[in-house]
């Protein structure tokens, strides 16, 4: 699953530019023209990050914002034409995560998304906050200590975190981090468990996450070492 930014901007001059630049740092990127509709789409897609326009054609930015608060967490960062505007969106209390003033430059905003990104890491469902995933920068954090991964660890933890309780045949895990589908053999995925629970286990020693189901394969669970054998 790609992490996609999505930008609401009606200059399509300005949204190009944009488009360009966080394109050239990595990101994915999904342009809409008017406010029509944006809710809907972050509702069906859950982007990552939201690049919000105040003023649009026929719609409002702020009741767009205030719209997704309804139903999701995910970064908005506002845009407004005036400087001044930003003190009274301020004390809106949108629940925006920061706000940017035209004119700027297109460094600024890749700038200022990498930070709001930074800030909020992707959670993915019922994670209770522990693995942190950035596909974007192929980077992986537990509790803020960053993994050393390798780029097959990287797709398996990924892979694993985002279907929590899922078992996984180590066929399945093999075809799904692979992109190249090369022969390996099917014992390999056992060697990259191994690995990626060592790497794990140096940064939360108490944290049993991959799980082997015998005779079939592996899922990631959270489970505390405490909660399996209680101390006393
Ligand atoms: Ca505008």
């Amino acid at each position: 699953m790609t992490e996609t930014l999505l930008i609401v901007e009606d200059e399509a001059r300005l949204a190009q530019l944009h488009l360009d630049y966080l394109h050239s740092n990595g990101y994915a990127t999904y342009w809409m023209a008017s406010g029509n509709g944006v809710v809907e789409w972050v509702r069906a897609h859950a982007p990552r990050l939201v690049l919000l326009d105040l003023m649009l054609p026929g719609c409002d930015g702020l009741d767009i914002c205030r719209e997704i608060r309804q139903f999701s967490q995910v970064p908005i960062i506002m845009v407004t034409a005036r400087v001044e505007e930003i003190d009274r969106l301020l004390g809106l209390e949108l629940g925006a995560d920061d706000y940017i003033c035209k004119p700027f430059s297109p460094r600024e905003v890749v700038a200022r998304v990498k930070a709001v990104l930074r800030r909020t890491p992707h959670k993915p469902r019922e994670q209770r906050g522990i693995v942190q995933i950035d596909e974007a920068g192929y980077l992986a954090r537990i509790n803020d200590h960053r993994l050393d991964l390798t780029t097959i660890e990287f797709r398996l933890l990924t892979l694993l975190c985002q279907n929590e309780g899922r078992i996984f045949s180590r066929t399945q895990l093999m075809d799904r981090i692979y992109h190249d589908h090369r022969l390996v053999c099917d014992r390999t995925i056992d060697s990259h468990v191994k690995k990626l629970r060592k790497k794990i286990a140096q940064v939360a020693p108490d944290l049993e996450l991959i799980h082997s189901v015998y005779g079939v394969g592996y899922k990631l669970e959270y489970r505390e070492t405490s909660e399996v054998n209680p101390v006393d």
